[in-house]
Parts: structure tokens; C-alpha cells; sequence
């Protein structure tokens, strides 16, 4: 599916085989003798039959195209190394590298999921399935890094970088001003939240993403053109909803901490999730897996502002409610 948004601006609409996602937003913006696109794919076949036929219909010609990613998840970069030419630039962030050119990055999931309540069985099985394992780009690659107010011109815009950490790391926007368009990645999506997952003990991912949001909300925008979904106006409205939506998950998160000390696994399968399952026990392994990391990234959020304690436990993480100490 192709769809014209703007002048030399088109959606291409990815399809994601047997994810709640259901497809990724891909953007082609024709330029004078160049391209940019913006996120590709996950490296499989399904996803480069659906880009070869959009780009044939665009007349795409790879070896003048430039890739802008917004993110590491193998949804945005993964079919990327398959699309890449020599001409190419693929311009990506360095904190998002970083993790991905880590040798032992799976590993060091592997071991904060166990220390975090996940069964050792279901874990090598969920890694296994994990779509971002499976599906992601060949490397290495040759990366050209971005920072926040560095410039994109292509055809007749001028892209703004802007750093919006919290869904990951080092996620990066692109905002033209002039037009007031706003290439959101999974920062900021529509009708679907944005998963936000804790898998390192050194960050706040949920206390970034929500400084992320407060930064977006003060842009003057008229259309964001998000990673998944429909494109759309009221982004302003959209943030406060996010924000809200947060807000309700870590209440959850405090009123489940009530009935005792527990593991992020723990907390997890007690929240109420939008997936097509009535038991945990029938949740899809890597559904458990983003679950938990969504359930850690509250945890530590509200651990930062001094209302959960942690302690470790025979090898475990068991988080508790800190009474009395209310913000
Ligand atoms: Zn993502």
C-alpha cells in the first residue's frame, strides 16, 4: 500500500506477519536525483516483497537512496541492510548502536529477565521467538550518527533532528519546520501506546519517555507521520493521553504491590493488557517478555520517586511499596 501524505512525501504500509503491530510505516520523500527513507522493515521476506512493490510503484532507485532510522527495533531497521547500496547513507543514532553492536546484549537480557522473576525455561524459548532477534538487519553496517538539531535537506525540506529517548535509548525524530511535519517513529503513536521497557538497571526509560513527550508537546506541528498507524493532526491531545495512560499503569502497578513483595514477572502477569488472551498462562512468550519489561520500566519509575523499593532475594528482584513516602 502506497499513499501520497505530502508533496514528495508517500507512506508505504509494511506488513508485520503475526505481530499486534500488524505493519510499519515506511516513508519515501523524493528529493532532486536522491531519496530518504524513513525506517524500512523487519529482514523478512514478507516485508521485501511488500517494499519491492511499493518502491517499483514510487520508482525508488535504491543506489540514490539515503535511510534515515529512527530506532534499533528490527521493525524500523531491520530490512535495512538489504535496501542499502554503496551510494547509501543510513544515518541512525550512537546510543542505539551501541546496544546493537553489543556481542553480549541477549545475554544480558537473559540474565536481567531471571534476576527478575522470568522463568528460566520460557526464557531461552522467548529469546528464541523474539521477532527482534529473528528478523533484524545483516551487519555490520556502516552508520552515519545523527544528534539532536543536526539537519537533513532533502528535495525541498529541511529536517530537524530530535532526540526523544524513552521507547529507546537513543530514538530519534525528524520535524520540518516549515511544513510542520513531525516523522514520529514509535514515539508518539496513535490509536497503540508505545511499549516502554525496562532492561538495564541505569536508566528510567518511562521518566525519559515522559520528558520526551513534554519536549514534543511545546513543537508546533500540524501533521505527525507515526511508525505504525494512521497519520494524524491532534498530537498535543495525543500526548496528554499518553501521559495519562501512564499514569493509570503505575497506580495499577502500586495497587498490585499492595498484596506483598513480588517480582516485575509477578507484577506483570497480574496488569490488565490489550491482547487477545483471558489468562497469562496463554500469553505468547514474547508477549510475556515485552509484559515484563513494560511492568520493570513502571517499577523503576516509581522506585525513582522514592514509592517502590527493591531488594535482592536468593537471586531475585523483589520490589515492595515504600508507605508513607508519597510525592
Ligand atoms: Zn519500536
Amino acid at each position: 500500500m502506497v499513499e501520497k501524505v505530502f508533496p514528495n512525501i508517500f507512506r508505504m504500509e509494511i506488513p508485520l506477519p503475526a505481530s499486534p503491530l500488524k505493519a510499519i510505516n515506511s516513508y519515501v520523500i523524493k528529493g532532486e536525483g536522491r531519496f530518504l527513507m524513513i525506517d524500512t522493515g523487519m529482514n523478512r521476506e514478507e516485508c521485501m516483497e511488500a517494499m519491492q512493490s511499493s518502491l517499483q510503484k514510487l520508482e525508488v532507485d535504491l543506489r540514490r537512496t539515503d535511510f534515515f532510522i529512527t530506532h534499533l527495533h528490527a521493525d524500523h531497521f531491520g530490512l535495512v541492510s538489504e535496501l542499502t547500496r554503496d551510494s547509501s547513507k543510513v544515518y541512525f543514532n550512537e546510543p542505539d548502536a551501541q546496544v546493537l553492536r553489543d556481542p553480549n546484549h541477549w545475554e544480558k537480557m537473559v540474565a536481567f529477565g531471571l534476576v527478575n522473576g522470568f522463568p528460566e525455561s520460557d526464557l531461552k524459548a522467548a529469546l528464541m521467538k523474539h521477532p527482534g532477534r529473528r528478523y533484524h538487519a545483516r551487519g555490520p553496517l556502516d552508520l552515519c550518527f545523527l544528534k539532536e538539531g543536526d539537519r537533513i535537506q532533502i528535495g525541498e525540506y529541511a529536517f530537524l533532528c530530535v532526540e526523544t529517548p524513552g521507547h529507546t535509548q537513543g530514538h530519534m525524530c525528524l520535524y520540518e519546520p516549515k511544513a510542520k511535519i513531525f516523522f514520529s517513529g514509535d514515539h508518539i503513536l496513535d490509536t497503540i501506546t508505545p511499549n516502554i521497557s525496562l532492561w538495564s538497571d541505569n536508566v528510567d526509560p518511562l521518566q525519559q519517555y515522559l520528558q520526551s513527550l513534554d519536549k514534543i508537546d511545546a513543537y508546533d506541528i500540524e501533521r505527525v507521520l507515526p511508525g505504525h498507524r494512521h497519520p494524524f493532526e491532534h498530537h498535543r491531545r495525543r500526548i496528554a493521553e499518553l501521559k495519562k495512560h501512564h499514569e493509570v499503569r503505575t497506580e495499577e502497578v502500586l495497587a498490585i504491590l499492595q498484596k506483598g513483595r513480588q517480582t516485575a514477572y509477578q507484577v506483570a502477569s497480574q496488569m490488565t493488557w490489550d491482547i487477545d488472551c483471558e489468562m497469562w498462562e496463554d500469553f505468547p512468550l514474547p508477549q510475556k517478555w515485552f509484559a515484563s519489561g513494560e511492568a520493570l520500566a513502571h517499577l523503576r519509575y516509581l522506585e525513582g520517586r522514592g514509592r517502590v523499593r527493591r531488594e535482592l532475594q536468593e537471586g531475585k528482584v523483589l520490589f515492595s511499596q515504600l508507605e508513607g513516602l508519597r510525592q
